[in-house]
């Protein structure tokens, strides 16, 4: 398709749908594009290259933020290029409507949401325009994420130090537009003190570069835009200097307001503004922590900073927090890096969490009450060594001698900042109404008084019958700190308010920044008069009058704000309800389905691209569409019945869900938890309820019902790989690609059941077949069985109660959404298996998704004491042979192999219950052989998602991402090892490798076996 046909599709697109078409008036202006608005759709879509989204779902789910607030933006457009964003601009002064440029949405204050039409800039403005590693900067497009810039400045030994915890997904222009702070700022300053300059678009599309001014810009003669700004800002300056000077709190983490005082020469006057004595002033800095109200940035120059050679930590023990807080002072005077803060509640949080308590363990030393992380950082390891030496001398004089545990290796260090890094995210996993709410989150005060305020506070919170965990950037005086309300309740929205006015007021008799790091949007905006003062806000205003005077940018935002409170404005608005009831599955650790789909609080960890899994489907769309965030958002609001009448079973969330593999990676990965595979079911159920199944569904969902008949004539059943016209014949009516061949049927399927083989006094264990190792690769278990008895187990191959067809775990029912089907397997499998579970005998099985269904699915579709008793005694083979060895009872011989090195890739369902380490441990025991993990997300194969005819093509760009280019860049000689079916699947069939099941190498390592089996 040509750039003028994309552009008549996506017109024909945004016209034809239904939730787009009738225009609404906007804020009660009659004649003004509405929320969906159709015409202005079909505009934007004939004049821009990027993507158009007017539709009820998009808007959707554009109309939150990491706040608490949700506001239904007019629509969204996702610019392809710096054209796309001037043209955007355009129309909306033509059109006369607001605009909101946004990055990642991770904003806490509601700065990212808004009635104006959204530019979302990080799926396509991402790129490094210039880097100069001899003048130590770069230029960078809004929409590039910070950790993706640090990655490619390592090797260079630069970074850009503004580390902000969302580093993984907060872009440059929302980090420039929110003057962000990172962990390190006391040594780096802000975002302010690291941009150089912005080249932006005003509200009226003109471009202008905005940087230090020099003071011969304001002679030239010749009339220009920007002179004519600057002028006008500069006369701003000097009218408020002395307002500056009296008002502008000294602490260092002030972003509250606009940055006028960039306005004035630099002095030393501790405001937040960290220019060299009498350096001129600086536009760009003005920019800085607009958010989004003055201007849109398409290019941000920054200062880079040489990367740290050496860094240690001192881990500081306080048996009070009060004693922690009142140390910080003597602390910070040592010149560190960091000084970070976890409190008592945080240390026992990540205790409960598996991923955190080893490291926990091991740098909390007893039951300190809160600990201040101090990290020295810089070129000279000794000097580095020494300081750390010095802090524990210090402790010791305060009154904590071996107060400090010292973390000196970098793979310490970096699983300490790790918990650190996660403290919002440990908070955020709290499920149940009342939730840790961000509003006076971030205030900073003196170091002086920043006991005294933490202990006010606490009684503050108190007093308002709440309370709150402390922890961040003590080294600032900047505290994080989060109440726990319910805002779904009057009683606890006042009571939000109140603490707020009664902080706020108290930060101010400190002389504190009531704004310290998140920034002001509609939480914060409210109190600037209250906290700068009647005549800032006039010169704030003054400013936004001279860039935007039509109030286009961002509007309600720092400048003519609304009620923080006000309810309407809420996530959950008055009169919120959820059609929860109808769930088919297991929700009440949530308090029901719609809890679990609001634990999703926007924070945005599933936009990263680094390693992990989650989501693998964002990571090739980049689509906020396809990411886990934007699939919660879409369920909340059809399960509140903000999408229309059930539109859980719409087109609309099957496209929203389409590309979820249910690959569990947010299960592990996303700090709340958001179970999205698990959702799916639920949609899936609903959709079949209302629309039936495809024969596609049909096909899936009953296998192992069919297969036992089907496998008896294998060549009939191959037939359609062997043909490729029957393939091509058969896409249409089976919705399978004819791209893919399918999974070929076994002459010899494993169907041994009821036996039990190996010495009979040796251990017991249960190898459980599933049904797509059972009929298409039944080598492997058949392997899995030689392992077994090799290693002198009894192993029982169990049968159906009724005798039946052989037991199966019903994740194929699952994966359509027939969950009544799924359980009567479960029911069946449990049957079949109570005899083993009784005894406690270990249920062995090989294909992930299967066998860790016993132990995730099943206490969701039957909770109950025999399910979780099953679960319990529920293994992969790699868990359980990792186990024996680990006890000492695996008396396992094996022998090297030919082939000395193997590449493993794990199934997403290993990586979210942790089994990989188990797989590498188990391929040790094979002597020399030399194990790498693949850094891969999903392969892309995901059960049926890859044989799917519209989604075939996704898939395989999933295994590009990085799987299939490190199978492709073995030797032949590497083994390729991979224990999911779909997985070893994918690999075959994108690189021509075979991959095998670990059962089968460690069959074929087995003294005097043939190891050709494992051609590789
Ligand atoms: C769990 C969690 C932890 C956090 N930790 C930190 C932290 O350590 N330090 C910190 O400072 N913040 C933190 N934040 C807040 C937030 O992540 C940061 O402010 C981040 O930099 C925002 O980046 P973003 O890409 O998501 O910007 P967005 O939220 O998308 O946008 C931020 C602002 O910038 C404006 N903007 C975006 N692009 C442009 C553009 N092209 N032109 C003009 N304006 C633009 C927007 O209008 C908006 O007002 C945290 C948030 C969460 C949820
Ligand atoms: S799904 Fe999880 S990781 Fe993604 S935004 Fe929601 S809470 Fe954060
Ligand atoms: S299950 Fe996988 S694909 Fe689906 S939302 Fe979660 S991480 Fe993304």
């Amino acid at each position: 398709m040509n750039p003028a046909q994309a552009a008549t599709a996506k017109t024909a697109d945004a016209t034809r749908d239904a939730t787009a078409a009738p225009p609404r008036p906007r804020q009660g202006i009659p004649g003004k594009p509405g929320p969906g608005d159709g015409r202005l759709a079909a505009r934007l879509a004939r004049e821009l290259e990027g993507e158009v989204l007017f539709d009820a779902f998009s808007r959707g789910r554009y109309s939150t933020d990491a706040s608490i607030y949700q506001i239904e933006p007019l629509g969204v457009v996702v610019p392809k290029t710096q054209a796309d964003v001037a043209r955007a601009v355009e129309i909306a002064r033509d059109e006369d409507i607001p605009l909101l440029p946004r990055g990642g949405g991770t904003s806490q204050c509601g700065q990212t949401v808004g009635e104006a039409l959204v530019l979302d800039t990080s799926k396509h403005l991402d790129k490094l325009i210039d880097f100069d590693p001899e003048a130590r900067s770069a230029v960078v497009e809004p929409g590039l994420v910070l950790d993706r810039l640090n990655a490619f400045l390592r090797p260079h030994g630069l970074w850009f130090p503004v580390d902000v915890s969302t580093g993984s997904r907060a872009t440059l222009g929302g980090m420039a537009g929110n003057n962000s702070c990172g962990a390190r700022s006391i040594r780096y300053g802000l975002m302010r003190d690291n941009v150089l300059a912005i080249d932006a678009l005003l509200a009226d599309g003109e471009a202008v570069s905005f940087g230090e001014l020099a003071p011969e810009a304001l002679l030239n003669n010749r009339p220009s835009r920007a002179r004519d700004l600057a002028a006008r800002l500069l006369d701003v300056g000097r009218r408020y200097e002395t307002e500056i000077e009296a008002r502008f709190p000294k602490v260092m983490r002030r972003v509250g307001g606009y940055n006028i005082d960039a306005l004035l020469p630099a002095r030393e006057n501790g405001s937040g503004d960290h220019r060299p004595p009498g350096a001129p002033a600086n536009l760009a800095h003005l920019l800085v922590g607009s958010e989004g109200t003055l201007a849109t940035f398409q290019r941000i120059h920054l200062k880079l900073a040489p990367l740290p050679k050496h860094r240690v930590l001192g881990v500081c023990h306080f048996p009070s927090f009060y004693e922690a807080m009142t140390a910080t002072k003597q602390l910070v005077a040592l010149g560190p890096s960091a000084v970070e803060l976890v409190d008592r509640t945080m240390i026992e949080l990540s205790r409960d969490i598996p991923l955190f308590r080893a490291t926990v363990e091991r740098f909390v030393r007893g039951e300190p009450q809160a600990l201040l992380l101090v990290e020295f950082a810089g070129d000279d390891a000794d000097d580095n060594l020494r300081r750390l030496a010095e802090l524990s001398t210090v402790m010791a004089d305060l009154g904590f001698p071996d107060g400090v545990v010292e973390a000196t290796e970098p793979a310490f260090q970096s699983a300490i900042w790790d918990v650190r890094k996660q403290g919002l995210n440990i908070m955020m996993s709290m499920k149940g109404e009342g939730k840790p709410i961000s509003f006076v989150e971030d205030c900073a005060v003196a170091l002086d008084d920043l006991a005294d305020y933490s202990r006010r506070l606490d009684e503050i919170f108190a007093k308002h019958g709440t309370s709150g965990t402390w922890y961040a950037h003590a080294s600032v005086g900047t505290l994080h700190v989060r109440p726990v309300l319910n805002l779904k309740l009057d009683r606890d929205v006042k009571a939000m308010r109140a603490i707020a006015e009664e902080c706020f007021e108290m930060v101010r008799a400190y002389k504190g920044s009531h704004s310290g790091e998140h920034g002001d949007g509609l939480v914060r905006s409210e109190f600037h008069d209250a906290m700068f003062g009647r005549p800032m806000v006039e010169a704030f205003g003054e400013v936004k009058q001279i860039f935007d005077p039509d109030a286009r940018m961002n509007p309600g935002k720092i400048v003519n704000p609304p009620k923080m409170d006000d309810r309407a404005l809420f996530r959950y608005k008055p009169g919120y309800r959820t059609d929860g009831a109808d769930a088919a599955l297991d929700w009440s650790a949530w308090g029901g389905f719609a809890g679990a789909v609001e634990m999703c609080n926007n924070n945005g960890a599933c936009r990263k691209a680094d390693a992990g899994v989650m989501c693998p489907s964002y990571r090739v769309t980049r689509d906020e569409q396809h990411l886990t965030r934007g699939r919660a958002n879409s369920l909340r609001l059809a399960l509140s019945g903000q999408l229309g009448p059930d539109a859980l079973a719409s087109d609309g969330m099957m496209e929203t869900l389409k590309l979820c593999v249910s690959c569990k990676g947010c299960k592990r990965e996303c700090p709340t938890g958001v179970d999205m595979a698990r959702m799916k079911i639920e949609v899936l159920r609903r959709r079949a309820q209302t629309h039936g199944l495809s024969i596609r569904d049909r096909l899936v969902a009953y296998l192992p019902r069919y297969a036992p008949f089907v496998s008896k004539l294998p060549w009939l059943a191959n037939l359609r790989n062997r043909l490729p016209p029957l393939a091509w014949l058969a896409e249409p009516l089976t919705g399978f690609s004819a791209r893919r061949p399918l999974p070929e049927w076994s002459a010899a399927p494993f169907l041994r059941a009821g036996e039990s083989l190996g010495p009979a006094g040796g251990r017991e264990v249960v190898l459980l077949g599933d049904s797509f190792n059972r009929y298409f690769e039944p080598e492997n278990l058949e392997a899995a069985l030689e392992v077994l008895r090799a290693a002198g187990y009894r192993v029982h191959l169990p049968e159906a109660a009724d005798g039946g067809r052989p037991l199966c775990c019903g994740r194929t029912f699952l994966s359509v959404g027939l969950v009544e089907e799924a359980r009567s397997e479960a029911r069946r499998l449990l049957e079949g298996l109570a005899p083993f579970v009784a005894r406690g005998v270990p249920i062995v099985g090989l294909e992930p998704s299967c066998l860790l269904t016993l132990r995730d699915e099943f206490a969701a579709l039957m909770p109950g004491e025999a399910t979780e008793r099953l679960a319990s005694c529920s293994f992969l083979l790699e868990e359980f042979l990792a186990a024996e060895a680990d006890a000492g009872r695996l008396k396992l011989q094996l022998a090297p192999l030919a082939q000395k090195r193997a590449l493993l890739h794990g199934h997403c369902h290993q990586k979210a219950f942790d089994v990989m380490g188990a797989v590498e441990r188990v391929l040790a025991l094979v002597p020399e052989l030399e194990v790498e993990s693949v850094a891969s997300s999903c392969c892309g194969m995901a059960g049926a998602f890859g044989y799917q005819a519209e989604t075939q093509e996704v898939s395989m760009r999933m295994a590009e991402l990085s799987l299939l280019p490190a199978v492709r860049k073995a030797d032949a000689e590497t083994l390729i090892v991979a224990d999911g079916t779909s997985c070893r699947h994918q690999i075959e069939h994108g690189s021509g490798r075979g991959a095998r099941h670990v059962a089968r190498v460690l069959a074929a390592a087995l003294p005097g076996r043939n190891e050709m089996e494992l051609e590789t």
